[in-house]
């Protein structure tokens, strides 16, 4: 299994508009921080999570040349607004509509961002075509098994998504976009061997963990190997990463272009 981290900045993106911070300044590329969104090799198929402002230069920049189909988490526009950019995939794959999976809130928002897309085939050849799934608790693919609980965020809920691939039996969670990971959602990430949780920025948030709501949450589920995403200009990398250090288990910071190889 690969997981490649397209982005892993909060909805502002870092560097932030106008900001003339330590961070939003810094040559370091690991501060540069496009939004939140990954892709998920597992023995060939490629699953697409969630599709960010950037997800066209995030393509080009990882060389993301397949696409079989597509979880978008949730419906706020950090995780929707690149789904138009979906079209290729669509024509990639000879002209048929993509699989979207999400919940009922995430379907209703890429009905009314995208209708034109809300078609069994492109209207138009190279236009996006969109087939509304509810996300299934369990999905069994001929590759693994990807399985699905709701975390909290804010007055919706994220899709937390557990992903197995069935030859090598590795396990990978991303929680991303969580004010919290209920006991369900820590008995789903039970087993996995890395986890990539919210973690927001130092000060607590309404919608979104922070560094030590998410600490917290690595060391219930135990993991070996956890990574942090969603991350704002507050955080330095490596800065963060020296004071994540002796943590136990092991919490890293993701950064863009991070892979995986599970
Ligand atoms: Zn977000
Ligand atoms: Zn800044
Ligand atoms: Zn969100």
């Amino acid at each position: 299994m690969e997981v490649i981290f397209l982005g892993t900045g909060t909805s502002q993106g870092v560097p932030m508009i106008a900001c003339d911070c330590t961070v939003c300044t810094s040559p370091d590329p690991r501060n540069q921080r496009t939004r939140a969104c990954i892709h998920v090799v597992m023995d060939g198929l490629h699953i697409q999570v969630d599709a960010s402002p950037e997800f066209r230069l995030q393509c080009l920049r990882e060389n993301i040349r397949q696409l079989d189909f597509f979880i978008l988490t949730h419906g706020h526009a950090d995780h929707v607004v690149g789904m138009d950019d979906l079209r290729r995939f669509c024509d990639l794959n000879g002209g048929t509509a993509l699989t979207v999976y999400s919940t009922e809130e995430g379907m209703g928002r890429v009905q009314s961002i995208f209708p034109y897309a809300i078609h069994d085939r492109p209207v138009s050849k190279g236009y996006a075509a969109f087939k509304l799934q509810p996300m299934p608790a369990v999905l069994e693919l001929p590759q693994g098994t990807i399985r699905s609980t709701l975390l909290p965020h804010g007055r919706i809920n994220t899709l937390g998504l557990m992903f197995e691939e069935k030859s090598s039996g590795r396990k990978f969670a991303y929680y991303n976009d969580c004010k919290s990971v209920p006991p369900e959602a820590v008995a789903l990430a039970r087993g996995a061997d890395v986890v990539v949780l919210d973690g927001l920025r130092p000060e607590l948030h309404p919608t979104h963990m922070n560094i030590a709501e998410a600490i917290a949450a690595a060391k219930e589920i135990g993991a070996p190997l956890n990574y942090l995403t969603h991350l704002t200009h507050l955080l330095e990398h490596g800065q963060l990463t020296a004071d994540l250090a002796a943590e136990k288990p092991a919490i890293r910071l993701a950064y863009d272009g991070l892979r995986l190889k599970l």
